[in-house]
Parts: structure tokens; C-alpha cells; sequence
């Protein structure tokens, strides 16, 4: 019986008030058991590094989703060739995505299973490159469909500000309110990022929100603040946004990642503007949605192929640098969705 060794991430330490690091994460080797009945082998091909991971890796029982266990290899959405199967539902060769191990190669089985994350799914061929599937046609493009048509509902003539403006969600957000008719108006970390922004995606706006002088160029562009906030990143960026803002304006809570680094895992928010200034505020997550996934998706692709959508993304290339690509999210390192490509 063959014995197969592979590489895996694990997680060192939980992080918890304090910013996260590669020195969290260790490469180690693996030893594959052979396969069980009705087990996959997977070979990694693409990994998504999502902001939401950082929430199982404070070592607190406080989120939506269990701790990652401590030297247990991460488990998050991606990519993969089947390479052997024990399951009637896989042939190897077939491309599938869904929750898989951050790992080179992995038996893939029920216990990987995590509800609100969903299960192992065939690629669509038509999804290419397949790394989509973890962007525009993923869990990204699908919050931002939802979160931009369903919750935040900008109508044509409104004011739409977006935080995390060139991040995934946030760019995708952006260009979707476009299509809408809103004027749109980014903020993101850098001056690269926010030139892409006007350039490449057509945002009427985007301001860097590391400027001493952000509020007052804030007030310049909206002088009664945004008709809707599109939150990405909470803390003080989003209170100071939030005083600007006056009924009936709405704030779309869609992250909060500029707290997840705090003590007891962050997610905190003075509710005084929400209260003085007669704002409505709402959180959503696409799961509200599954319902109409395979509408939103075929909307999604449509406007990928007609470029009225485009997909920026960072790809970071080789296993080794798994820590560098999860870290990286939290320092600002991606424009686009961060993707980790593991192989061709
Ligand atoms: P992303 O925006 O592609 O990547 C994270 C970005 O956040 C970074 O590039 C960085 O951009 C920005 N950032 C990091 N630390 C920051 C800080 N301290 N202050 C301000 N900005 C900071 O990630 P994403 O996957 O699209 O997720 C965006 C947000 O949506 C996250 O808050 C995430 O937790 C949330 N989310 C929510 C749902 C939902 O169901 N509601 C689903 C997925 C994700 P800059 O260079 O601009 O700082």
C-alpha cells in the first residue's frame, strides 16, 4: 500500500490582540493515510487566503466557525485535482472546489465537511481560469452580488462609499453599484490602489484612507456623507465615516477586518452615530442568500465574459509561501483577491 508524503500549513500559536505573522504558521510534513471508503486524494491546486480565517485563529470561542486546532492542518476554500477516488461521486482527473486542507495533497472526507462553508463540489468547466471559483465565481463575487442587490440596493443617483474598496468584495461591490447607476467612491491603502480603482474599474472616486487630511476630502466629495457606507473594515475609519453620514442613510456591514488584530477578536463598534445621526445599519452573509447561488453565479459570469466585471487579483506562487499570502491579507499586500497557486 503506497504511503504518501505531503506538505501541509498549520497553525503554531492562535493570535489573539495581537497582529498576525507568518511566525503563526509553520510548513510541516504529512504521511497520507490510504484512502478510506468513500475518500478523495486531492491535489491542492489553488488556495484562497480569506480574512474570515483570521476569526478561528484567536484561540476564543466567540465566532461564527470552530478554532482551527493547534498543529492541525488549515482548512479553507480551494481548488483541486482528484488524483484517487473512493467516492462513486469522484473520478480522478475531475477538477472540484469547495473546503479542502491547506495542503499539497489531501484525503478529502466528511470530516472536512463545515456547514456554512459547504462541501466538495465539481468545477464547472466553463469557469476559467479555475481560480475564479474562488474569487468572482466564489464566495467573494457571490457576498459582494448579494451584498451590493440585496442588502445595500444602491439606486441610480445615490452616493455609495466602499471601505476595503480594492480588496475583493470591495471591488467587485464597486463595479456591480456601477452597473446600478450609483456614483461610487472607494477607499483603500494605498495610492496604486486607488488610481486601479478610477482607472481600471471606473469608480468615480477612490481616496487613500491612510491621508492625514481623509476627513475633510470626504466632506468635499460628499457634503451630507454617503447615501450608503459599504463596510469592509470597521474601527476608527468606519466611526469617523459613520459621523459623516445622516438619515436615512444606510451602513452595509459586511466586515469589520481592521479589528480582527484586537483583543478578544475585535468585531466592536460605538453605535452613537448609528443613534445621533438615525442611521440603519445591517449585517448580512451571503448564506442568507444559497437559494439563488446558481442565479447570482450565472449574472457573475456574464459580466466577467462581457467585461462588465473585472477580476483583479494577486497570486502568490508556491506552497512555501502559504504564511506570507494569509499574513499578507492583514498588511494590505493584495490588490484584488489574494490567491495562493500551490499548481499549475
Ligand atoms: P480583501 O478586501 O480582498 O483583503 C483584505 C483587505 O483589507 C486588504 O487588502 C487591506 O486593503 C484591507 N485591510 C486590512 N487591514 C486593514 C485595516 N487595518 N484597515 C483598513 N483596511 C484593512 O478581503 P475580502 O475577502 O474581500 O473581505 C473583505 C471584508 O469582508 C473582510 O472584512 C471580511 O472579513 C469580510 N467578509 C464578509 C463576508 C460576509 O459574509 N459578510 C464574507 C467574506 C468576507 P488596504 O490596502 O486597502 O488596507
Amino acid at each position: 500500500m503506497t504511503h504518501r508524503t505531503t506538505r501541509c500549513v498549520v497553525l503554531d500559536s492562535y493570535a489573539n490582540g495581537t497582529a498576525l505573522s507568518e511566525s503563526h504558521f509553520s510548513l510541516e510534513s504529512k504521511t497520507l493515510a490510504p484512502l478510506a471508503e468513500s475518500q478523495v486524494l486531492l491535489q491542492t491546486l489553488v488556495l484562497s487566503p480569506d480574512p474570515y480565517m483570521r476569526g478561528r485563529m484567536t484561540g476564543m470561542d466567540n465566532f461564527f466557525l470552530p478554532q482551527f486546532e493547534l498543529r492541525a492542518p488549515l482548512v479553507g476554500f480551494g481548488v483541486a485535482r482528484i488524483l484517487e477516488s473512493r467516492n462513486p461521486a469522484f473520478t480522478p482527473g475531475q477538477l472540484v472546489h469547495g473546503s479542502i486542507e491547506w495542503a499539497e495533497m489531501s484525503n478529502w472526507g466528511a470530516n472536512l465537511y463545515v456547514a456554512s462553508l459547504g462541501s466538495l463540489e465539481l468545477l464547472d468547466p466553463q469557469i476559467k481560469p479555475h481560480r475564479r471559483a474562488l474569487d468572482v465565481l466564489g464566495i467573494t463575487g457571490l457576498t459582494a452580488y448579494f451584498g451590493a442587490l440585496e442588502v445595500a440596493r444602491p439606486r441610480r443617483g445615490e452616493t455609495l462609499l466602499i471601505s476595503g474598496a480594492a480588496g475583493s468584495i470591495g471591488s467587485i461591490v464597486g463595479q456591480i453599484a456601477k452597473i446600478r447607476g450609483a456614483r461610487v467612491i472607494g477607499l483603500a491603502g494605498s495610492d496604486r490602489k486607488c488610481a486601479v480603482l478610477k482607472e481600471q474599474l471606473g469608480f468615480d472616486a477612490a481616496l487613500n484612507y491612510r491621508s492625514a487630511s481623509l476627513e475633510q476630502q470626504l466632506r468635499e466629495l460628499m457634503p451630507t456623507g454617503p447615501d450608503i457606507y459599504f463596510d469592509n473594515v470597521g474601527g476608527p475609519l468606519t466611526q469617523m465615516v459613520m459621523w459623516q453620514m445622516q438619515r436615512p442613510a444606510r451602513v452595509i456591514e459586511c466586515g469589520q477586518i481592521s479589528t480582527y488584530d484586537q483583543d478578544g477578536g475585535g468585531w466592536n463598534l460605538d453605535i452613537r452615530p448609528i443613534h445621533g445621526q438615525g442611521l440603519s445599519w445591517e449585517g448580512f452573509t451571503p448564506v442568507q442568500f444559497q437559494e439563488f447561488f446558481p442565479a447570482a453565479l450565472a449574472q457573475l459570469g456574464y459580466w466577467l465574459r462581457s467585461g462588465k466585471v473585472i477580476a483583479l487579483e494577486t497570486v502568490i506562487n508556491g506552497f512555501e509561501n502559504a504564511p506570507r499570502s494569509l499574513a499578507g491579507l492583514f498588511r494590505g499586500d493584495n490588490l484584488g483577491k489574494m490567491l495562493l497557486n500551490v499548481a499549475d
